[in-house]
């Protein structure tokens, strides 16, 4: 395949970093192609309201949103298609990219929003559970836990936030610290200690959540005594943090210690010339839809760039 039948603007991810690179890519004529990867519309498609998204005073659904982002993309005939890369080849231009294991595409320029996932303690029973009790976002499901007691794994800033929101909606929420103190920020800390249906159990770890079809309890340990005990709980949340999507890109993109790939400051240029990064997958601070859909403006932006250097320098 010769260099004209490539794509110009290859696009992964379809959240706000990705749809919005694309909005902008097609009506500067690029003709973007945008592959979902696994979870069309990304993160806030497990949401409910968005409160903080410019331009929507009342709030909105996150699914909602995300279906409003892809109809504009749509509107300036981006191609959109169902699709998860598997594999790259950044080696030389037109790039290679493999959805699916198998359909490759070459592509002048790419842009990398393939945002990032929760983590999971990886336990088999959370495997089992998981959407009939176990849940990685408080504020999608915990309304299904209304007057019941939870448990609540993590000790950074999301887990003190969602366990503040479950307090509000539950009876009592366990709070599972591993170690002997919280992560959070002090104010958040403040919050969940001064809460009086949060109970926060420091240094315990959960052996197994149990239950057949859905929650029953929790069976938890305590580091410093040993001691085992359970928990009488019927929902499981785990706010332990977030992995960067980029396994595909070890060996090609620079990427931080945690995986984030790393792009020039004040810009969204990875280490390969023509592969741009928006979003969650370069951002570990904000993580915010708003920023999201920033970064991936500028990296739309900056690939029309990069194509019309490359033009006016032919
Ligand atoms: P963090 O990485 O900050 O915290 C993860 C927490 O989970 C830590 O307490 C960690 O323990 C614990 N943890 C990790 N792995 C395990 C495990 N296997 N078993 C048990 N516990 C585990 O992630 P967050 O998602 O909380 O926050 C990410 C970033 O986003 C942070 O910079 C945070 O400040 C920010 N944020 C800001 C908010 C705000 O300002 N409103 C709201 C939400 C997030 P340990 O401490 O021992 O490593």
């Amino acid at each position: 395949m010769g260099k004209q039948s490539s794509v110009k603007c290859l696009i992964l991810g379809s959240g706000p970093a990705g749809y919005t690179a694309a909005i902008y890519a097609a009506r500067a004529g690029l003709k973007p192609v945008l592959y979902t990867g696994a979870q069309p519309g990304g993160q806030l498609t497990i949401t409910t309201e968005v409160e903080n998204f410019p331009g929507y005073p009342e709030g909105v659904l996150g699914p909602q949103m995300m279906e409003d982002l892809r109809t504009q993309a749509e509107r300036f005939n981006t191609e959109i298609n169902y699709g998860l890369a598997t594999a790259v080849d950044f080696s030389k231009r037109p790039f290679k990219v493999t959805i699916d294991e198998q359909t490759e595409i070459l592509a002048e320029t790419v842009i990398v929003a393939t945002g990032a996932s929760a983590k999971w303690l990886g336990l088999d029973s959370e495997k089992r559970l998981n959407g009939h009790g176990v849940s990685a976002c408080a504020v999608c499901d915990g309304f299904f836990f209304k007057g019941q007691d939870v448990v609540i794994v993590g000790g950074g800033d999301t887990a003190c936030e969602e366990a503040s929101y479950l307090s509000k909606i539950c009876n009592k929420v366990y709070m599972l610290v591993r170690r002997d103190e919280l992560r959070a920020s002090r104010i958040m800390q403040k919050r969940v200690l001064s809460t009086p249906n949060i109970d926060v159990l420091f240094n315990h770890s959960t052996v197994e959540i149990l239950g057949d079809k859905g929650v029953t309890g929790v069976l938890v340990k305590n580091h410093h005594t040993g001691e085992k005990r359970e928990l009488n709980a019927t929902g499981f949340f785990v706010a332990i943090g977030h992995q960067p999507n980029t396994d595909i890109f070890k060996g090609w993109l620079d990427m931080d210690e945690s995986g984030y790939l790393i792009t020039k400051p004040g810009t969204t240029q990875t280490n390969i010339p023509g592969v741009f990064a928006a979003g969650d997958v370069q951002d570990k601070v904000y993580r915010q839809a708003v920023t999201a859909a920033g970064t991936g403006c500028m990296a739309a932006l900056e690939a029309e760039r990069f194509l019309v250097a490359e033009e006016s320098a032919e």
